[in-house]
């Protein structure tokens, strides 16, 4: 047996072998075989729509004395909720806002965080209780007896700017079908068509933290959420024990805009978190489990509207041969219809240019481009004899390689060293 002591001493004296679970895959399948003694960590990812996610900011938006109360907060047109601290004529506003929150069908928190990640203005609107001094951009309230306060912040305005999870980095997920009509829902892009006639899917396979771990990861655990150092409170809403979740958190001014955005389904906004996770290989049992392949990971599939299981499959059927699967777009292809179909979810398509930061890889505007102007391998499930092929993936295995190997890069660099967990999940306290 290794120890996180051992492992970390030897990422101080450079000592460190870490491999991505992407590599330590490859390895496996080409017939290498990886002991304890060749690999001290792997670094495992996960990128994709994870609805529990809020954050909590806190900055002065007037002088003290302008507002007692904030009461209603509009960040670009996004709700926020005010509170829990009231800060009273203090001017500054404590705040939560979701990651679900809406401006309108095709913005909203998510988008907002990936915008205020990336350095981008905010548009800040508050009503607010109390009486007014009309200074700067402060002015009364058409009542008189509040103030009503429209000011811009950047990220660097914002003195607190944590993001916290609630549910996130599912260990895998579920591939989607709909037996009976046509319907809105959190799952598609566009109305799911009916009929099984297609398939959508989350979860990272073979890649993902929580299916290659034997237990390592715990309360405490040291993590990449966006780009940006964070921890592992605990597990998250609903996680069980066959399938865990975890709630996480991390400070938004480390964060990496391009690992983050927001995400329009047909019944709402969503947002999209990339998350790394290390593995200290401490054992052979710890490196079995993260050895594992797509092709012995289960991947349920279930009637969108129950719920229910109707079938099963592996990963190796929407994750071809380990592959990180890129939507691309040539522009030379496209047909220029007059109505375009492809409403991009993450507005990464401008109607000329795929922008990359931007873009989740899910597939949706291959699905549904008239030309043949998007390309992307999206593979296909098979249901009771049936092949139904995928027209969205909630995942993005390319994004969560890509975090993968910058975990990688910091370990071995020595700016990141693995956390004892203080607790097991699973463990009360
Ligand atoms: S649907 Fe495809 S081919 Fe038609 S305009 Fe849009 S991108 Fe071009
Ligand atoms: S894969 Fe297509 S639809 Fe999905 S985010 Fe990228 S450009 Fe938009």
């Amino acid at each position: 047996m290794k120890t996180i002591a051992e492992i970390n001493q030897k990422i101080k004296d450079g000592d460190v072998t870490v491999l991505t679970a992407k590599e330590l895959c490859d390895a496996v399948r080409s017939g290498k075989s990886v002991s304890v003694e060749d690999v001290d960590v792997v670094t495992t990812a996960t990128r994709g729509i994870m609805s529990g996610t809020l954050v909590i900011l806190s900055f002065p938006v007037a002088d003290p004395g302008v507002f007692s109360r904030a009461e209603q907060v509009f960040l670009n047109g996004v709700p926020a909720n005010a509170g829990p601290c009231p800060n009273e004529h203090l001017g500054i506003i404590d705040l939560i806002v979701h990651g679900t929150a809406e401006r309108n069908a095709r913005y909203g928190g998510g988008h907002l965080f990936h915008d205020l990640i990336s350095g981008a203005e905010i548009e800040v609107a508050v009503k607010a209780a109390g009486t007014g001094n009309e200074t700067g951009t402060e002015k009364k309230s058409e009542s008189g007896t509040g103030a009503e306060i429209t000011t811009t912040v950047d990220i660097d305005d914002i003195p607190f700017a944590r993001m916290l999870t609630t549910r996130s980095a599912y260990r895998n997920y579920n591939a989607f079908v709909n037996p009976g009509d046509a319907i809105s829902t959190i799952f598609s892009v566009a109305d799911f068509k009916g009929n099984c006639s297609e398939a959508a899917f989350g979860g990272c396979g073979e890649i993902n933290p929580l299916e290659k771990d034997a237990g390592t990861i715990g309360v405490g655990t040291r993590i990449l959420l966006n780009g940006a150092v964070g921890y592992v409170i605990g597990e998250g809403t609903r996680s069980t024990r066959e399938r865990r979740n975890l709630s996480l958190f991390a400070d938004m001014h480390e964060m990496d805009g391009s690992c983050i955005s927001g995400f329009a389904t047909s019944a709402g906004t969503d947002i999209i978190n990339s998350i790394a996770m290390p593995i200290p290989v401490l054992s052979e049992d710890i490196l079995s489990r993260a050895s594992r392949l797509d092709s012995e990971i289960e991947l349920p599939v279930v009637d969108i509207r129950t719920r229910k299981e109707i079938g099963r499959t592996d990963y190796s059927q929407v994750w071809r041969s380990g592959s990180e699967p890129r939507v691309t777009f040539e522009l030379s292809l496209c047909v220029h219809c007059s109505t375009c179909n492809v409403l991009c979810p993450t507005g990464a398509f401008t109607g000329s240019e795929v922008i990359n930061d931007l873009c989740c890889n899910c597939g949706h505007c291959a699905s549904v481009c008239v030309g043949d102007a998007f390309a992307a391998e999206m593979g296909a499930i098979m249901l009771r004899g049936r092949k139904i092929p995928v027209t969205l993936r909630h995942s993005d295995r390319r994004g969560a390689i890509k975090l993968a190997d910058e975990l990688k890069q910091r370990i071995e660099r020595g700016s990141f060293l693995l956390a004892e967990p203080v607790q097991r999940l699973g463990e009360s306290i």
